[in-house]
């Protein structure tokens, strides 16, 4: 201010000298051109001044546009100094740096960065520093505030001023919390079962893929353990989904507790868990050794009583392992740990059972059966059977078809033998739509010759392909194409397997009620439906079960039961078929008790149809 003030008078003086030496030597005329001229200048200088006033002012605005732009960016911002410390940061980079502005000055860049992610920031802010690059850093990292507390920011980080490249680093950064944390739970929803929070099938092939590259690298021996819990299906039937969930967490913490940190657990769906034991040991025998123990520590494990709030329950485990070594691939692991499993299952449950390559034989059979029964449908192989079925006055009032197999080397096949494949690999619902055609084929057919026109024909239909969604239309073009009228044709669902209580098996029935066909309850007495649920679905006929007309007279209870049940039906409405009566002394009963129908080798087995045609000659007409 002095200094100013100084200046101006030293200027003023200046002036009235050069005034003082003008004045004499001038006429009159010329300093009044001269006085006209200084008026020319001052107003010229106070209009210089005006502008140059405009100019600060619309400085001042400008700065301070800038200054409220910096300080309430949604972007926190810093500028460092070339030896890191911090020059300058805007109110959101004191709040998620967590000091003051004045305290930051203190600090250097570096300090914010948590210590996994330094060396990765060494190198990006070498590149700003050294002025090499063409435009902004990006980089995620994980920062700390000052009280050490860590979040994930996305940073971009430049020269402040491309002319000083080198002198001063500008860092832009915002909080990615949110953003981390919703790509976390993709990653989470993706990998991991939502119920028990162990990894899923996708995270176990995975790990299983690493698992083995290890395995090859270090030379040991791991293995992988498929684990099915026994008596999952009657918990879930009997006390309700809630229950069955509250187990499978439960058990899922159990095999967690049971394993060291580096094994694997994971849920690949149902009650079907699997571990992947890691470095066994360097030989086959150690390695065998310890999955032994491993495995029969898990199974005693679950085997411990289950409390689930209102009820405790025991359940059982079968376990099936494969010890795997150096070089071996993961498709053959897996199918033979589950074929491991399905021995333990078989030989009686709750047990532990290593895979050994006699399996392998059955495995490649089973291969061999898969081919040719592809072959079999494309090559017309395959045959329907009709077993007649009887009323009370022993007249055939229609029949039953049962797949053949017509096998160019194992002759006649039943169902036993290749319905389990057909269902595993799907080949079930080209079979089942070929069954389907060729019984409403035949249904057309009798219908032309008074002789059959009554006859019914019953189809098995498997839970497979009962649940495909074209269903409905696919036994619609059947009867549709071969013009056989839908009342005569029925359709046999096997209890608990195909009719549930879910809503979807509710519409899909109701739907075939409304196309004609008849409903009937396969097996009936096998599972553990009730007859009111049953009747709910609209059925009109059920089967009882073979087994139980087997053991009538012999098992009182079986007696008694199938009396019940006839009675119950006829009160409900329903027709009732006894399958499988071989003896008069059944027939007798069954017929006394008020069932309907009969069907059995007392009567006839299911016979081709030429031999049933003949049998039709034969027998008494049906009403
Ligand atoms: P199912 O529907 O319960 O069929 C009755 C089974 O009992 C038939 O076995 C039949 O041959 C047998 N049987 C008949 N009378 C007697 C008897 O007096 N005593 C004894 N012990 N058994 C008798 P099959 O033909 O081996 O069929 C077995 C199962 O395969 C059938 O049980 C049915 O569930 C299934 N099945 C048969 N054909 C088909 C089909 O076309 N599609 C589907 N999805 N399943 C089929
Ligand atoms: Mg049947
Ligand atoms: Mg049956």
């Amino acid at each position: 201010m002095g200094q100013k003030h100084q200046t101006r008078s030293a200027l003023r003086l200046a002036a009235e000298a050069r005034l003082e030496d003008a004045t004499p030597k001038e006429s009159p005329e010329s300093s009044q051109a001269l006085v006209h001229e200084l008026q020319v200048n001052q107003i010229e200088l106070e209009m210089q001044n005006e502008a140059l006033r405009q100019a600060q002012h619309e400085l001042e605005e400008s700065r301070n546009r800038y200054v409220d732009l910096f300080e309430s960016a949604p972007v926190a911002y810093v500028i460092l100094a070339r030896d890191g410390r911090l020059t300058d940061a805007n109110q959101l980079a004191t709040r998620l740096l967590g000091r003051t502005p004045a305290q930051l000055l203190q600090y250097t860049f570096d300090q914010f960065i948590a210590p996994c992610d330094r060396e990765r920031w060494k190198e990006q802010s070498a590149a700003v520093w050294a002025g090499t690059l063409d435009a902004p850093q990006e980089a995620e990292l994980l920062l700390q505030n000052a009280e050490g507390s860590q979040f994930p920011a996305q940073l971009q980080c430049g020269a402040l001023d491309p002319s000083h490249t080198g002198t001063t680093m500008r860092i832009a950064f915002f909080d990615i919390t949110e953003r981390a944390e919703a790509a976390a739970e993709i990653h989470r929803l993706a990998y991991f079962d939502a119920l028990t929070g162990l990894p899923n099938r996708r995270l176990l092939l995975d790990r299983l893929a690493q698992t083995l590259a290890t395995s090859e690298r270090k030379g040991l021996y791991g293995a992988i353990v498929f684990l099915d819990l026994d008596d999952f299906k009657v918990l879930n039937d009997t006390r309700g989904h809630d229950a069955g969930d509250r187990l499978l967490a439960e058990v899922g913490q159990r095999l967690r507790a049971g394993l060291r940190e580096g094994d694997t657990v994971a849920r690949m769906g149902g009650d079907e868990f699997v571990v992947i034991l890691d470095g066994l040991g360097p030989t086959q025998e150690s390695a065998a050794l310890l999955a032994q123990n491993i495995g029969e520590k898990l199974r005693q494990s679950i085997a411990e009583p289950v409390d689930l709030g209102e009820f405790v329950f025991h359940c059982t485990t079968s376990i099936g392992v494969r010890l795997f070594g150096p070089g071996e691939t993961q498709a053959e692991l897996l199918q033979h740990a589950d074929l491991a499993l399905y021995r333990a299952k078989s030989a009686g449950r709750n047990r532990v059972i290593f895979f050994d390559p006699s399996m392998q034989a059955v495995l490649d059979a089973r291969g061999r059966l898969e081919d040719a029964l592809g072959r079999a449908l494309r090559e017309g192989q395959l045959e329907l059977h009709y077993q007649p079925r009887f009323d009370g006055e022993r007249r055939v009032v229609g029949a039953e078809s049962l797949l053949r197999w017509r096998h160019p080397k194992h002759g006649l096949m039943t169902p036993n033998d290749f319905l389990g494949i057909a269902a595993q690999t799907g080949l079930i619902l080209p079979i089942g739509r070929w069954v389907l055609e060729i019984a409403c084929a035949q249904l057309a057919t009798w219908s032309q010759d008074p002789a059959t026109r009554e006859l019914t024909l019953a189809v098995n239909i498997s839970a497979l392909e009962f649940r495909q969604s074209d269903f409905l239309d696919m036994v619609r073009q059947a009867l549709d194409s071969s013009g056989a009228s839908p009342e005569k044709l029925t359709l046999e669902l096997t209890e608990g397997a195909t009719l549930d209580s879910s809503e979807e098996t509710m519409c899909r029935a109701r739907q075939l009620r409304e196309l004609g066909v008849r409903l009937s309850v396969d097996d009936f007495g096998t599972g553990w439906s009730s007859l009111s649920r049953l009747t709910r679905l609209q059925l009109q006929e059920i089967k009882i079960d073979r087994s139980l007309v087997f053991n009538m007279g012999q098992a009182g209870t079986d007696t008694t039961l199938v009396s019940a049940i006839i009675a119950l039906a006829k009160s409900l409405g329903l027709a009732t078929v006894a399958e499988g009566v071989e003896t008069e002394a059944q027939r007798h009963f069954l017929a006394a008790e008020g069932c309907d129908t009969f069907q059995g080798f007392l009567f006839s087995a299911p016979l081709p149809l030429e031999g049933f045609q003949r049998l039709l000659r034969h027998a008494k007409p049906g009403s």
